[in-house]
Formats: C-alpha cells, sequence, structure tokens
C-alpha cells in the first residue's frame, strides 16, 4: 500500500476520498497524510541509507541518566504521578528556567510534564483556540502546528519567513516578516506559534525580535505558543532568548521544552510546559483527559540529573563541534550551505548541483538522494501548507562521526 505523505508537504493530495470510500466518516484532518519524518525514516531504512532526516540522535544518552530512570523503576515509582508531573521535577525545571532566563514559575501552579512537545503544543492549543480564532504560525513551520489548530477548530494563518537569496537566487537566509505579522493581527486572533531555535531552518530569534513581537502584541489578547524545544542548541556564543526572559511575552506565553531533545532520548517522549497559572491551569483541564499523566520512573530519573547542569551547558558545545564538521564536509561541494545558528539542522540549497537530478523538486529531490545516494533529507517544502518550493532541503546533523563521515563521502560526489 502506498503511504500518504504529509499534506503539510507539497506534494500530496487531499484524502477526503478514501475516508468517503470506506464510508466511515468525514476526516477531522483530510489534508494530512503520515508524516515526512516517518516516510523518509521508512524509505531510509527501506534503502540501507544513512538517516539524515528525521531528527533524531544516533548516539546513546549519558549511562547515568539510565541508571538514575532504572534506579527509581526499582525504587517502586511505578504507579500514576500527580497528573500535572511528580513535584521534584517541575521543581527542578523551575529552578533551571530561574537559572538559565532569569523567571521564576511556581512548580504547583505553573509548569506541566508533558508526553513530549508535540503533546505540549497540541493541548496548549487545544486549551484556548475555539472554533473561527485565528493562529498565525510561521512557515515553514514545525507539521504537527497546522493539525493542531485545525483540530481545535482553529484557522491557521501561515506567514511566509522572508527568504534572502543571492543574485544567483540561492537562499542564504531567513528573515521575519514583521510587517505581514503585524496586519495578519486583528480581532479574531487567538494565538501565535513561535519557533527559536527554528525548525527547520535552523535560524534563532535575538533579544530585538522578542522586543519587537512584544510591542506587536502589546494592545492585543494575543497569546504565545513558543516551541523552545532547542533552547540548548545555540551557536557561537550566542545566548538563546526565551519567552521567560521577556516579562511581557511571559505572562501571555506557553513556553515547551523537551528532554528528549535535550538529553538524546526522543524515544522517551518526555517535556515540560511552562505557564502562567491562569494558562497552566486551562491546560491541566485538557492534559488531564488527553494523556493524564506522563510515566512515573522517568520524571524521578530525570528529576535528579536536572541536579547537574553541566549536561545541557556543554551541549552548545557539543553540537557545534557536529555541526562545524558537517559543514567543513560539504564546503567545497555544490551544495549552499545555509547559517545554522542553532537546531541540530543544516539546510543546504541544491539548485547548483551539475546532476540533472538538481531540477526536480525538493521532495522527489530527497527521494532520489535517499534511495540512489544512499543519504536520506527532508525537503523543505514539508513544512508549508501550500506548496512552496525554494530548491532546500535539511540534513540532521545529530549523529556519531561515523556516520556523518560516511554521509559526506556520499554527498561530496555530487
Ligand atoms: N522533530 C523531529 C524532526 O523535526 C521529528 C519528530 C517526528 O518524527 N514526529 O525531525
Amino acid at each position: 500500500m502506498k503511504i500518504q505523505e504529509s499534506s503539510y508537504s507539497s506534494d500530496s493530495a487531499p484524502n477526503l476520498k478514501d475516508s468517503a470510500a470506506m464510508g466511515l466518516f468525514p476526516s477531522r484532518l483530510p489534508h494530512v497524510g503520515t508524516t515526512i519524518f516517518t516516510i523518509m525514516s521508512a524509505l531510509a531504512s527501506e534503502s540501507k541509507a544513512i538517516n539524515l532526516g528525521q531528527g533524531f540522535p544516533d548516539f546513546p544518552c549519558d549511562p547515568d541518566l539510565i541508571a538514575k530512570v532504572s534506579t527509581a523503576m526499582l525504587a517502586g515509582h511505578n504507579q500514576y504521578p500527580p497528573m500535572a508531573g511528580i513535584v521534584e521535577l517541575r521543581t527542578a525545571i523551575a529552578q533551571k528556567i530561574l537559572a538559565e532566563y532569569g523567571k521564576s514559575y511556581q512548580p504547583e501552579t505553573e509548569i506541566t510534564i508533558t508526553a513530549g512537545g508535540t503533546q505540549g503544543i497540541l493541548t496548549a492549543v487545544l486549551c484556548c483556540v475555539h472554533p473561527g480564532d485565528e493562529v498565525i504560525l510561521l512557515e515553514p513551520a514545525y507539521d504537527s502546528y497546522q493539525p493542531a489548530i485545525e483540530l481545535a477548530g482553529g484557522k491557521p494563518i501561515g506567514i511566509s519567513l522572508q527568504a534572502i537569496r543571492n543574485p544567483e537566487g540561492q537562499v542564504t537566509a531567513y528573515e521575519i516578516p514583521w510587517e505581514k505579522l503585524s496586519q495578519a493581527i486583528n480581532s479574531k486572533t487567538r494565538l501565535m506559534m513561535i519557533n527559536s531555535p527554528h525548525n527547520p531552518t535552523g535560524m534563532v530569534w535575538g533579544k530585538a525580535d522578542l522586543d519587537r513581537l512584544a510591542k506587536l502584541l502589546e494592545n492585543t489578547a494575543v497569546l504565545v505558543c513558543s516551541d523552545e524545544v532547542y533552547e540548548h542548541m545555540v551557536y557561537d556564543g550566542q545566548a538563546h532568548q526565551s519567552v521567560a526572559s521577556h516579562p511581557q511575552l511571559a505572562k501571555r506565553s506557553f513556553l515547551i521544552s523537551s528532554f528528549g531533545k535535550t538529553y538524546h532520548v526522543t524515544g522517551w517522549k518526555i517535556g515540560y510546559v511552562a505557564a502562567p497559572a491562569a494558562l497552566s491551569h486551562e491546560f491541566r483541564k485538557v492534559h488531564q483527559f488527553n494523556v493524564f499523566t506522563v510515566n512515573t520512573p522517568v520524571q524521578y530519573g530525570i528529576a535528579q540529573y536536572l541536579q547537574t547542569a553541566a549536561h545541557y551547558q556543554n551541549l552548545p558545545n557539543f553540537y557545534q563541534a557536529k555541526r562545524d564538521y558537517f559543514r567543513a564536509g560539504l564546503a567545497n561541494t555544490r551544495f549552499k550551505l545555509l547559517p545554522c545558528p542553532g537546531t541540530y539542522f543544516q539546510c543546504v540549497d541544491y539548485s547548483a548541483l551539475t546532476v540533472p537530478e538538481a531540477k526536480l523538486n525538493e521532495s522527489d529531490f530527497c527521494r532520489w538522494l535517499t534511495t540512489e545516494i544512499g543519504v536520506a533529507a527532508i525537503p523543505v517544502s514539508a513544512f508549508y501548507a501550500k506548496p512552496l518550493e525554494s530548491g532546500v532541503v535539511r540534513f540532521c546533523f545529530a549523529k556519531q562521526a561515523e556516520t556523518l563521515k560516511s554521509a559526506l563521502l556520499r554527498l561530496q560526489h555530487l
């Protein structure tokens, strides 16, 4: 059976006919198929390609973290934890946010443990967006945002980041289209989704950007869902700018983070949402009937592990070395490297390659790269609701040196 690609990608078709043919009920998400990450990982595995597509590390987490989780399990922490998460973990998170961003959240009322960032995002959207509300998102946007808004009955308003091009027409950077954002806000706007460091482009917001957003929202009731799951992957000596560090934004924001990203355990599906008490109260009403709570022993293990900040404080250097190695390996090729100030994703423009496949759209190019060259990537077009082809694909460099080396040997032939 052919798997239908998520239509949060440029080349997939609505699936209405299928559900109608099955005579069941109209789909709640008629334009959605399987996510591009699942599709490309399946293709990579089928083709025995090196998987630089879906974002996940191919190296283990710290054995000490595993030991701490195992100890919690052996100690009998295996029944339901409190609905919002164990207080030890919420307290450790509050201390971390205070130390990193200078904002004090109350563990009891303002921090909720979630089953990963995606559940946090969906729950935040569901708890505040009503049918007919507008939600602004910046495209390319992570592919869960639009379906989350649609499930709430909201109307996604996609605003494209402005692609800056060199004289050869290649994309060299992305900028926030402030004018367009300002024009998109009206009395129906309920929420704005922001994401820094940004998946897939790697761009990061500066302090001035947060100031500008705060100014834009100043006299509105617009809430903010701030996806900061790559908060500890900001490079070149820059600091991550969290909404938590900005008092005017913090009071209207759901801050989303993910331990999977920070601790190399994407399969554990655990993260958190920090938000003012009134927002957290509504968030928890939805959360309790969605997942109710999140697995207990991992919460205990992470609560202990968070006592030492060294791991996440070293993360920028750890990933910057991988980024630099990967970029150096592509520097003398015809791939045009986009800037990568954050995340573990490197975007490249492939339009100047001399192979005929350089003319393919992003999705077909990624399929070809996976099946014929043996390296999987993600088409950036999959992060847009309506087709937008820029000739740019995303590689994940959260990989062991040997994996990156083998991938580079294949890519350097092009
Ligand atoms: N966040 C990951 C990425 O961008 C993928 C997560 C998923 O597969 N749903 O690659």
